[in-house]
């Protein structure tokens, strides 16, 4: 049987790591993990328990004890599950992307989930993406990118996945929403967005999804080649 190897994918917000690592996992009969979905249910999960307050303020002491009564799944047909619930549209909102990132800088919710995430992926045969991926979760991963894209890019893609949602935001919004939660993810003193030293890097500004896809896979299958 072909060895299964572990790929991990980083970078900033809406670069098009989700789209990549999809593709990459179908590409190769892995499995695909979005780990920023386990994050924004958690996310989610506060808003609704009145977590936070109007003005963005955390109750941390409520937030570490109700991390137990939290029970997040990803289902092979990548819907998002909190407490068995089906939760796949409402984490996409632009109120949970708003107060995301400072969810995701609590010690407790990272350790918390990048357990799970260890577990989920300790098989190997798993395409993972988000922050710390290859810094954190799986820093041996045999395969590790590090995705980005243009503001311009960026901003157009998230603007047209709200406008299939029906929801409305002006560019400017979007703009500003993907850098402070940048800036907040990188700057975090938990396991900060960083571009480890060996990953290899993507800008998909100029990809189309099939070459980006094939790009990948070309280094995928070359590293499969070699540990044969
Ligand atoms: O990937 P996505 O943009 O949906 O992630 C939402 C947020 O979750 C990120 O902005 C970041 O704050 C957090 N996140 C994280 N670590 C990960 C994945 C996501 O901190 N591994």
């Amino acid at each position: 049987m072909k060895k299964k190897i572990t790929i991990a994918i980083d970078g900033f917000a809406a670069c098009g790591k989700s789209t990549l690592a999809k593709d990459l996992a179908k590409a190769l009969g892995y499995t695909f993990i979005d780990t920023g979905a386990m994050y924004r249910a958690v996310a989610f999960y506060c808003l609704e328990h009145q977590l936070i307050s109007e003005d963005g303020i955390l109750n941390t002491e409520q937030i570490d004890a109700a991390l137990p009564l939290i029970s997040i799944e990803l289902s092979s047909d990548q819907k998002v599950w909190l407490n068995q619930k089906d939760v796949t549209q409402e984490i996409r909102t632009p109120k949970v992307a708003g107060i995301v990132s400072k969810i995701a800088s609590i010690k407790a919710v990272r350790i918390k989930l990048v357990e799970q995430q260890q577990a989920m992926g300790s098989q190997g045969g798993i395409v993972m993406d988000g922050r710390d991926i290859a810094s954190v979760v799986f820093p041996k991963a045999e395969l590790k990118l590090f995705v980005r894209a243009s503001d311009e890019v960026r901003t157009q893609r998230r603007l047209a996945e709200l406008q299939a949602k029906g929801e409305s935001m002006s560019e400017a919004d979007v703009l500003a929403n993907l850098k402070s939660r940048d800036l907040q993810d990188s700057t975090r003193e938990e396991s900060p967005l960083i571009q480890v030293p060996e990953a290899i890097v993507l800008d998909t500004s100029s990809h189309t999804r099939e070459s980006q896809l094939e790009w990948a896979l070309e280094i995928a299958n070359q590293l499969l080649e070699e540990k044969e």
